[in-house]
C-alpha cells in the first residue's frame, strides 16, 4: 500500500506512495537552506531513520493482473482503489491522533521529514512495531496506547472491564463484539458505538468500490460477496458477507473489511480493517488439496485428553494459495502477513469452517530476502542446507490449518476460548498454531502424506525461522507465542546452543518436546484456564541471553519485507 505504483494520487495516501518510491537507497536531496552544522545533525537523523528503513527489504509484488478478462482488470482496480483507503482507516483505529501526525510529516519535505514519513508507513503510526513500539519521530509522542483508538483515551481498563460486566443479552455481545467501538456518551457513560456509524464517511467510499468492483465482474460467488460486503459496511451485520466469502470460488480473492484483532491489547475484541486483494493460484491451491482430507485424522490424534477433541469438524474448510495484487491497513503494516485463517467470528467457524489463505509471492520474498540470510549466521555451517522452501511453506500452512483445529470453546462452559483467555489468547493461539503445526507434519511424515525431506528440514527451518520472529519483537502476539515455544525447547533441551553461539536441534528430543508443549498449550485452552496462560507468558516470554547474543548477530540482515504494490492501474 504505501508503496505501490500509482499512477494517480486518488488520496493522501496515494501520494505518499509515490514519494516512498524514491526509497532508502536514494541519497536525499541537499538541503539548501541549512547552515553546515545543522546538515551534520541532520543527515544523522536520517542515518538513523535509513537504519531502521533498512530493516525492510524493499520488494515488488505482483500478480499476473494483465493475464485477467477485460471485466475483472477492471473489478481489479476498484478492488484496490478500495483497499487503499483501509490504510488511513486503520490508522484511525489504531491511534486518534495519527490522521494529524500524517498531515504534518507530509508537509515536511526535508530529508528528515520525508524519512520520518516513510518508516511512519512502514509502522501505520509513529512507534516502531519491531522495536517494543519504541516511537521514532524527532518530535514527541505518547506511549502507543495499548487500548488503541477502540476505547475512550481517558478510559481505563478496569472501567472499561467492569462496565462490561454490567451488560447483558445483546448489549453486552455488542460492547464485547469485534464491530464496534466504545466512548463516551454526553452524560460520560461509556456506550458501544457500530462501526457503520463511527467509520460512515470512509466505510461509505469503500462499499462504492466494491459495487463498482461487483458491476464489473463476471464471476457471481465474487459479484455476490463484494455487494454482501458492501451492503455489510452499512449495516454493520457481517455474518452474511463473511459466509459469502467462504463459498468465494473466483479468480480474484479479495479479503476486505474488519478482521483481525491484535491492535486491541486491553481485550483482543476488536476488528481492525485490512484488505488483501490477491489472485489466486490454481496450480499450487490444488497441490495443497490433499492435507482436506487429514484434518479429522489430526484432530483424533491431538496429543491431548480425548474428551477436549472435536469429533465432528466442520465441513472442509477450503485452502487456498494466492498471490498479493495488494494489500492494506492492518494488513500491512510492520511485518507482512505470509497467510491467514479467517474469520474469526465463531458463528460462521461453527458453520462453513474457517478458509485458510496462503500469500505464496510474500512468502517467497521473506525467505529469499531474511530466512536465507539468518541461517547463514543462526545455524552452524552444516545445519544449513537443512533450511527449505517447501519445509518453511508448509509449515506456514500448518500453522493455519491447526488454527481450526484443537479446543476451540472451553470444555466446561461452552465459551470461546477467544473470551475466556483474553488479552493472553493471541500469543497463546499462535504458539498452539506454530508448535502442533510441527506436531502435525510429523504425523503426516510418518503416514507418508508429505514427503520425508520436510520432514527432515522441518524442525531446523522452524529453528531458523524462530528468529525471524523473535526480531519482530515480542510486544505482539507472534513473538510472544515465539518466545514461549522457543524457550520452551531450549529448556527441554530440543534446541540446544553450540560452543560457537550458533543453534541446533536434538534430533532425539524434538519430537516429544513439540507434543508436550502442543498438549501443554491446548489444555489451557480446553480450560479457559487465564491464570495459567498469564503465568506460562510471564515466564516465558523473554529474550534471554543466548538468543541475544544471535539477534546482535543479525544486525545486517533485514527483518522483513517492505512490499512494493507494482500493480499498474
Ligand atoms: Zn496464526
Amino acid at each position: 500500500m504505501h508503496n505501490n505504483l500509482m499512477r494517480k494520487a486518488l488520496s493522501a495516501l496515494a501520494l505518499i506512495g509515490l514519494t516512498m518510491n524514491s526509497g532508502c537507497d536514494t541519497p536525499p536531496p541537499p538541503s539548501s537552506s541549512s547552515s553546515s552544522a545543522s546538515n551534520a545533525g541532520e543527515s544523522a537523523a536520517v542515518a538513523t531513520l535509513e537504519k531502521k528503513i533498512r530493516k525492510f527489504a524493499p520488494v515488488d509484488i505482483s500478480a499476473n493482473v494483465a493475464a485477467l478478462p477485460e471485466s475483472e482488470r477492471e473489478a481489479v482496480t476498484h478492488l484496490v482503489r478500495a483497499a487503499e483507503l483501509f490504510d488511513k482507516l486503520f490508522m484511525i483505529q489504531s491511534w486518534a491522533g495519527d490522521p494529524a501526525l500524517l498531515a504534518k510529516l507530509q508537509a515536511d519535505k526535508s530529508p528528515e521529514g520525508q524519512a520520518e514519513l516513510h518508516l511512519f508507513m512502514i509502522n501505520k503510526g509513529p512507534w516502531s512495531r519491531i522495536d517494543h513500539n519504541e516511537p521514532f519521530l524527532r518530535a514527541p509522542v505518547p506511549p502507543k496506547p495499548p487500548q488503541a483508538n477502540f476505547y475512550p483515551a481517558d478510559a481505563t481498563k478496569e472501567e472499561v472491564e467492569a462496565w462490561f460486566k454490567t451488560l447483558t443479552g445483546k448489549a453486552h455481545d455488542d460492547a464485547t463484539g469485534f464491530y464496534s467501538v466504545i466512548r463516551r456518551g454526553p452524560d460520560g457513560k461509556l456506550t458501544a458505538v457500530p462501526y457503520s456509524v463511527e467509520y460512515r464517511d470512509i466505510l461509505t467510499q469503500v462499499g462504492d468500490e466494491l459495487k463498482k468492483a461487483a458491476a464489473a465482474t463476471k464471476q457471481p460467488t465474487l459479484k455476490a460477496f463484494l455487494e454482501k460486503r458492501a451492503a455489510a459496511f452499512q449495516s454493520n451485520d457481517y455474518f452474511d458477507s463473511d459466509m459469502a466469502w467462504m463459498e468465494l470460488d473466483a479468480s480474484i480473492e479479495p479479503t476486505i473489511g474488519p478482521y483481525e484483532t491484535y491492535e486491541d491489547e486491553w481485550f483482543g475484541y476488536k476488528a481492525a480493517f485490512e484488505a488483501f486483494i490477491t489472485l489466486r493460484d490454481d496450480v499450487e491451491t490444488k497441490k495443497l488439496g490433499i492435507f482436506g482430507k487429514e484434518l479429522q485424522g489430526l484432530e483424533n490424534a491431538l496429543p491431548i485428553d480425548a474428551k477436549y477433541r472435536n469429533p465432528k469438524l466442520g465441513a472442509l474448510a477450503p485452502l487456498t494459495v494466492v498471490n498479493v495484487v495488494f494489500a492494506s491497513g492492518d494488513g500491512n503494516r510492520g511485518v507482512q502477513t505470509a497467510a491467514f485463517n479467517l474469520p474469526n467470528d465463531d458463528r460462521v467457524v461453527s458453520q462453513k469452517g474457517a478458509k485458510r489463505v496462503m500469500l505464496k509471492n510474500v512468502q517467497d520474498a521473506k525467505f529469499a530476502k531474511v530466512l536465507v540470510p539468518i541461517s547463514g549466521i543462526a545455524l552452524p555451517a552444516a545445519d544449513r542446507s537443512k533450511v527449505s522452501f517447501d519445509a518453511f511453506f508448509t509449515h506456514i500452512l500448518m500453522h493455519e490449518v491447526m488454527h481450526g483445529l484443537g479446543p476451540q470453546q472451553v470444555g466446561k462452559t461452552g465459551e470461546a476460548v477467544r473470551k475466556a483467555l483474553k488479552d493472553t489468547y493471541g500469543a497463546l493461539e499462535e504458539a498452539k498454531a506454530d508448535i502442533s503445526g510441527l506436531w502435525a507434519l510429523q504425523q503426516l511424515a510418518d503416514k507418508g502424506v508429505i514427503s520425508p525431506e520436510i520432514a527432515k528440514s522441518m524442525y531446523t527451518t522452524f529453528l531458523a525461522s524462530s528468529f525471524r520472529t523473535f526480531r519482530f519483537g515480542i510486544n505482539e502476539a507472534h513473538g510472544k507465542g515465539m518466545a514461549l515455544q522457543f524457550n520452551t525447547l531450549l529448556d527441554r533441551g530440543a534446541f540446544v546452543v553450540n560452543p560457537d553461539g550458533t543453534f541446533s536441534v536434538d534430533d532425539t528430543k524434538i519430537k516429544s518436546a513439540v507434543a508436550d508443549l502442543t498438549r501443554e498449550i491446548m489444555t489451557i485452552q480446553a480450560e479457559g484456564n487465564y491464570a495459567a496462560a498469564k503465568a506460562l507468558l510471564t515466564k516465558m516470554v523473554v529474550v534471554r541471553p543466548e538468543v541475544q547474543k544471535v539477534l546482535d548477530r543479525l544486525q545486517d540482515v533485514p527483518v522483513d519485507i517492505e512490499p512494493r504494490f507494482t500493480v499498474v492501474r
